[in-house]
């Protein structure tokens, strides 16, 4: 019999992770809040189960993928999170609790990296093992199984779960003990969120001096300002075809999860004391972002947002 995986979590991201994993030929038993995301698993051949913890029962192997700590903290714990509000907290029950000794839990969310560590302890006193391995590569990346995964565990944790992973993924790399694979996350995000702002002034600056978009894009895209916000995901039309500037910034990586990750970013960095500057202004430039409309749109979008406040206050 193939081994069996519960995966909890069937939204943008988990619905086709766990439909990869059918394809494979798992047994994949998944739960989700939304009735809408468990019709669409049961139609791509995943067994739908009650609750969460109905899903962990038997299971080799436990995968998360929930928008936040909170609702994974939750998830673990609460056996009435899985109908409830989404956010249970109470002891006593939920996927640990219904869980085998010995089952491996993997959290592909992406979390702060202090619930990921709490999360991980939970689980190593609850007798199973656990890691963190969250994803970039966005919802094309899941469905086509070419995720990149930033995974925190122990050597022998991460052995168990490779070949599950290099199903849903192109890349899988190990950034050390639990916890790490979310602090890679965010500090890569950190970097893709600050040079997204830098690239989207340059180009509004580059506009406001009469360069156009395609000879500043020649320059910086073979200089030093190269970087995969500006050759990859260029925020304005026309250099790079792919990007989603050339479809009204239809996500791609919706400034709603840029705004999120920032937010943990900035809770990496309060907690450690790092003298950043630069992290907690794009933390509030895209919170503001995208509480002001942007949040379903490509971060990306933010040039336009720039270019907006620039009109009103230039006079140039
Ligand atoms: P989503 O909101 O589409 O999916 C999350 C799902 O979890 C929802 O369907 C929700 O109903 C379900 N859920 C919440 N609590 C639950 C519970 N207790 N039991 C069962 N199901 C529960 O979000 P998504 O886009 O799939 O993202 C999931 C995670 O992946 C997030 O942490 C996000 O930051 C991260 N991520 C997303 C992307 C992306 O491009 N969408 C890229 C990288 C990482």
């Amino acid at each position: 019999m193939s081994t069996r995986i519960a995966f909890i979590g069937l939204g943008h991201m988990g619905g086709p992770m766990a439909a990869n994993l059918v394809g494979a030929g798992y047994t994949v038993t998944g739960f989700d809040l939304v009735p809408e995301a468990l019709a669409q698993a049961r139609a791509k051949g995943i067994r739908v189960a009650d609750s969460a913890a109905d899903a962990a029962r038997g299971a080799r192997i436990v995968i998360t993928m929930l928008p936040d700590g909170r609702h994974l903290l939750g998830a673990y714990e609460d056996e009435n999170e899985g109908q409830g509000d989404g956010a249970g907290s109470a002891a006593g029950g939920g996927l640990l609790a219904a869980s085998d000794a010995g089952t491996l839990f993997i959290d592909c969310s992406t979390v702060d990296v202090a619930d990921a560590r709490a999360a991980h302890d939970l689980v190593v006193s609850a007798g199973r093992r656990g890691l963190d391995a969250p994803v970039s590569g966005g919802v094309a990346g899941a469905e086509a199984g070419t995720l990149t995964f930033m995974v925190g565990a122990e050597d022998a944790d991460f052995a168990a779960a490779t070949s599950v992973l290099e199903v849903m993924g192109a890349r899988i790399v190990h950034c050390g003990g639990p916890g790490r694979g979310q602090a890679a996350k965010i500090c890569n995000n950190l970097i893709l969120g600050i040079s997204m702002i830098a690239v989207s002034e340059a180009f509004v600056l580059g506009e406001k001096l009469g360069l156009t978009h395609q000879a500043l894009f020649n320059v910086a895209s073979a200089a030093s300002g190269q970087c995969w916000a500006l050759t990859t995901n260029c925020p304005v039309p026309g250099p790079v075809p792919t990007s989603p500037a050339n479809r009204d910034y239809q996500p791609g990586f919706a400034g709603a999860l840029m705004a999120k990750d920032l937010g943990l970013a900035l809770n990496a960095l309060d907690a450690t004391g790092v003298a950043a500057e630069l992290g907690p202004v794009a933390a509030g430039v895209y919170r503001r972002f995208a509480d002001e409309g942007g949040a379903g749109l490509d971060f990306s979008a933010i040039i336009n947002d720039i270019r907006a406040k620039s009109d009103r206050t230039a006079g140039a």
